[in-house]
């Protein structure tokens, strides 16, 4: 422990620890239990949601969560950086939610998500450029069928990139801990999501004029399939207006869509129903 400005701080090792610790208990916990409850327990009665029917060798498994740990570890380190710059000043991160209200903490909770999504595609479009893709990007897409351990299976130079989100964020915007924690928490769903391998959203979703702004499960998995479409992460305003969604991606989706989950349900209960 030490003092600048007067303010208590803890050593190097201690932020780095428990970052480290937070990020390993986020990605154990969610990509985790989406193995266990899709890839495990509903494997064969959700079988005909699965996106594509090639199935990830152990070798696939192993580099996913290998990458994964290496990604965890970068992190811990930027967030040491970022504790840094915040204790010297230097950041816009608040700790007292009064300071600016409720209203601004929730507002600030979905500018960081619409501002990741900018920079994620373009980022995103950026490392597939034909001089980067193999020495920062390949790693990743090295899972043609991602499974949820993918979600954070980069290169220590993507890890860097993916990280750069926080300390971009914290210089232009004022950000609670709080906020920035939900945040984190609310990406990494959403990148399992991207990464499970399975499509739960009902045929339709893509066109419907209240949801066709978000992409879907879908959408990530043919991004490893073709590798040059489909760049971007939470919303499809970018690949519609930069021509990038893959021309089969409609299609597609639709046809992985054809059966709602819901009627597998409905089928069940007439099975109970009628052997009463
Ligand atoms: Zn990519
Ligand atoms: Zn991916």
């Amino acid at each position: 422990m030490g003092y600048i400005q007067g303010q208590i701080y803890a050593n190097t090792g201690v932020v780095f620890l428990v970052i480290t610790i937070i990020n390993l208990i986020r990605y154990v916990l969610i990509a985790g239990l989406a193995f266990i409850i899709f890839w495990v327990l509903l494997k064969d009665k959700i079988s005909y949601r699965r996106i594509q029917k090639r199935q990830p060798k152990p070798i696939d498994f192993k580099r996913e969560i290998f990458y994964s740990m290496l990604t965890i570890i970068i992190f811990g380190i930027v967030g040491v950086i970022v504790y840094f710059l915040r204790i010297h000043g230097y950041t816009k991160i608040y700790s007292d939610v009064n300071q600016y209200g409720w209203g601004y903490f929730w507002f600030s909770v979905i500018a960081l998500i619409f501002l990741h999504d900018t920079y994620f595609y373009w980022t995103h479009r950026l490392m597939h450029h034909p001089k980067i893709f193999k020495y920062v990007h390949l790693v990743h897409h090295k899972s043609n069928n991602p499974t949820p351990f993918a979600a954070y299976s980069f290169h220590p130079l993507e890890a860097i990139v993916e990280a750069g989100i926080i300390p971009l964020a914290v210089f232009i915007m004022p950000v609670h801990n709080g906020a920035l924690f939900i945040f984190i928490t609310f990406s990494f769903i959403m990148n399992v999501l991207g990464h499970v391998g399975y499509e739960f959203y009902f045929k339709g979703f893509t066109k419907n004029p209240f949801t066709w702004w978000n992409n879907t499960s879908t959408h990530h998995n043919m991004h490893h399939q073709y590798v040059n479409w489909n760049f971007g992460l939470y919303f499809n305003f970018w690949d519609r207006l930069m021509g990038t969604n893959h021309p089969k991606y409609h299609e597609t989706f639709e046809e992985i869509t054809k059966i709602p989950l819901i009627s597998v349900r409905n089928q069940k209960a007439e099975i109970l129903k009628l052997s009463e």
